[in-house]
C-alpha cells in the first residue's frame, strides 16, 4: 500500500531569532528516532535567488548542499541533528520562485492568462513542497517558513500554506512558533503578544495545530489554557520551549519530556513509538561535565555576526565535546589585527573562510605565528589560502607573493583563479560549489584524522592552489596531502615539521554533527590539548 505523506509548516510569531530553525531540527530529529524518514524544507521570503550574493553580516553563513546550492543557514541545523539528506530540493526563496513563474511566463507556458500570486506563484510553492517529499520519499515533510507571521515578503508562503492545509486536512498541520516574554516592571509572564500572532495567522485563514512557546520559565497550567482559550488550541497542545541551561543539544530532550512529537503522530495519524535518544542524553552529560576547557582563537573578519561561521564554531565544540573538553571561543577582527600584539592565549587557532582584500593580512599573521610557535592551525578555504601565502612569503622567500584575488598584479600568484573561473560573468551561483571526491596522502596527518584515503567534501571558492609552485613548497616542508585527482587541484596543505597546521579548501564544518564530529575537528582539538 502506497503510504501517505504528511506534512508539517513550522511558522513563528512575535519576533525573529526565536530558533525556528532549531525547533524544525528537533522536531525532526524525534520524528526520525520514531521510525519515519524526514524530509526538511526551508522555504525564505527574501527576494535574493540565494543567499550566496548576501554579505554575511546580513545573512549569516552561506551553508553548502552536496549539489551545490548555497542555503541559509538552517539547512546547518538540519544537519547537524538529523540524517536526512539535504539537497536543492531542501531551499526555496521567494526569489527563485518568482524566478521559476517569470521564465515559465516568458517562454509562453501560461499564454492567454494574466499571471499573478495567485494561484501561480503559491502552486509553485506547494510544488516545491511536494517535490521535496517526493526527492527524499519521505514520511514526514518538515516546511519552516522564514520570517514572522505579519511580514508582508511571507504572506505568499503562508497563503500556499493554507491552501495546502485546506487540501490535506489530515496529512498536515500547523506548529507555530511564539513568544511569551516575561515583563519585569509587571512581575508577569505576558500572552498578549502570543494572541496578536495567532490572529495574524487566523486573518489569513491559518489555525495552529500545536503552539511552542519560547519563555524564559515554564508556563503554568493556568497560562496554557489562556493561550489554548486566545488562541483557539486545545490546551494539551501548547508547550513551552524554555531557555536551555548548558546547550542547545538539549531542545530535543526538552521538546520530548512533553511528548511533543508523540502528540504531532496522533494528530497526523501515525503510529507512535518510544523513542530512544540515549546518544543524546550522553552527550548533554558530556557537554556538562567537561574534565577541563580549551580556548581557541578564530581570526576572521565577519566576527560582529554571531551566525557568520555558526557551522564552524558548532564543529569546535562537537571536537571538544568528543575529547571531553569544553571549548571557549575568542574572537580576533582580523581587520583590526594589531601587528604588534602577538595572538595568544588560545590552545590553537582557526581561520575561516571569507572574500575580498579587507582582514587578509591579519589572516597571514595568524597562520605565521602558529606556524613559528607551532601552535595548531586550522585553515578553512580562505584561511588554507593565507597560510600558504604566509608560507611562500617567509619560507620561501616570495615577499610579494599573494592570491590573485587581493593582489591581480602579484608576481607570485600562489593563489590564483580556478581556470573554469575565468570566464564567470554572473557572480550567484557560479562558484565551485558542491561536493568533490578528495584522496589522502597515506602519510599525512588529514589521513590520520579521516583513516580512509578516498574523502569528499564540500566547496564554495573560485581560488586554488597555483601547481606552479608545487615542487617549491615540497621543496620547504609544505605537503599537498590532499587532491582532487581529475582536476588535479590541491584541496589539503600541511606543514611537515609542525605538530599539526593543516589547511582545507573545502568546509569540513558543514558536515560535522554533535554526535558525529568532523574527523578534522576532532583532531585539531586533540592537538590543542596540552597546547597554549
Ligand atoms: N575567497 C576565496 C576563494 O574564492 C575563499 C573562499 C572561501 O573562503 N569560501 O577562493
Amino acid at each position: 500500500m502506497q503510504k501517505k505523506r504528511k506534512y508539517l509548516f513550522i511558522t513563528g510569531g512575535v519576533v525573529s531569532s526565536l530558533g525556528k530553525g532549531l525547533t524544525t531540527a528537533s522536531i525532526a530529529l524525534l520524528l526520525e528516532k520514531k521510525g519515519f524518514k524526514v524530509a526538511l524544507l526551508k522555504l525564505d521570503p527574501y527576494l535574493n535567488v540565494d543567499p550566496g550574493t548576501m554579505n554575511p553580516f546580513q545573512h549569516g553563513e552561506v551553508y553548502v548542499t552536496d549539489d551545490g546550492a548555497e542555503t541559509d543557514l538552517d539547512l546547518g541545523h538540519y544537519h547537524r541533528y538529523t540524517t536526512s539528506n539535504l539537497s536543492r530540493a531542501s531551499t526555496a526563496t521567494s526569489g527563485q520562485i518568482y524566478d521559476a513563474v517569470i521564465k515559465r511566463e516568458r517562454r509562453g507556458d501560461y499564454l492567454g492568462n494574466t499571471v499573478q500570486v495567485i494561484p501561480h506563484i503559491t502552486d509553485e510553492i506547494k510544488h516545491r513542497i511536494i517535490q521535496c517529499g517526493d526527492k527524499e520519499d519521505a514520511d514526514v515533510v518538515l516546511t519552516e517558513i522564514g520570517g514572522t507571521v505579519g511580514d508582508i515578503e511571507s504572506l505568499p508562503f503562508l497563503e500556499a500554506i493554507r491552501q495546502f492545509l485546506y487540501e490535506h486536512p489530515r496529512d498536515s498541520l500547523n506548529v507555530h512558533l511564539t513568544y511569551v516574554p516575561y515583563l519585569k516592571a509587571a512581575g508577569e509572564v505576558k500572552t498578549k503578544p502570543t494572541q496578536h500572532s495567532v490572529q495574524v495567522l487566523r486573518s489569513i485563514g491559518i489555525i495552529p495545530d500545536m503552539i511552542l512557546c519560547r519563555s524564559e520559565q515554564s508556563l503554568s497550567e493556568e497560562l496554557k489554557a489562556k493561550i489554548s482559550l486566545f488562541c483557539n488550541v486545545p490546551p494539551n497542545r501548547v508547550f513551552d520551549e524554555i531557555d536551555v541551561e548548558t546547550s542547545i543539544y538539549e531542545v530535543p530532550l526538552m521538546l520530548e519530556k512533553q511528548r511533543v512529537a508523540s502528540t504531532l503522530c496522533e494528530l497526523l495519524s501515525l503510529e507512535d513509538c518510544p523513542v530512544d535518544l540515549s546518544d543524546w542524553v550522553y552527550l548533554i552529560e558530556k557537554i556538562k561535565h567537561p574534565k577541563g576547557k580549551l580556548t581557541v582563537g578564530i581570526v576572521g573578519k565577519y566576527l560582529q555576526h554571531q551566525d557568520a561561521y555558526k557551522s564552524v564554531f558548532e564543529a569546535l565544540e562537537h571536537g571538544a565535546i568528543a575529547a571531553g573538553y569544553s571549548i571557549e571561543i575568542k574572537t580576533f577582527n582580523s581587520d583590526e589585527l594589531d601587528f604588534s600584539i602577538e595572538l595568544s592565549g588560545c590552545n590553537g587557532y582557526l581561520v575561516p573562510g571569507g572574500f575580498g582584500s579587507r582582514g587578509w593580512e591579519g589572516m597571514i599573521y595568524a597562520a605565521s605565528y602558529c606556524r613559528k610557535n607551532k601552535i595548531p592551525y586550522l585553515g578553512i578555504c580562505l584561511g588554507m589560502q593565507s597560510m600558504v601565502v604566509d608560507f611562500a612569503r617567509h619560507v620561501l622567500g616570495l615577499e610579494q607573493a599573494n592570491s590573485t584575488e587581493i593582489d591581480p598584479n602579484t608576481p607570485h600568484p600562489v593563489i590564483s583563479l580556478l581556470s573554469e573561473q575565468k570566464n564567470v560573468t554572473d557572480l550567484g551561483g557560479t562558484m565551485r560549489l558542491g561536493a568533490y571526491p578528495c584522496s589522502l596522502n597515506e602519510k599525512s596527518l588529514a589521513y590520520r584524522a579521516y583513516k580512509k584515503s578516498k574523502i569528499s567534501e564540500r566547496h564554495r571558492h573560485r581560488y586554488e592552489f597555483n601547481n606552479k609552485y608545487l615542487q617549491s613548497f615540497k621543496d620547504h616542508g609544505l605537503e599537498v596531502s590532499g587532491l582532487y585527482e581529475e582536476g588535479n587541484l590541491c584541496e589539503i596543505v600541511e606543514i611537515k615539521d609542525h605538530p599539526w597546521m593543516v589547511g582545507v579548501q573545502f568546509h569540513p564544518e558543514l558536515k560535522s554533527r554533535p554526535t558525529d564530529p568532523h574527523p578534522l575537528f576532532r583532531d585539531f582539538i586533540q592537538a590543542m590539548i596540552g597546547h597554549g
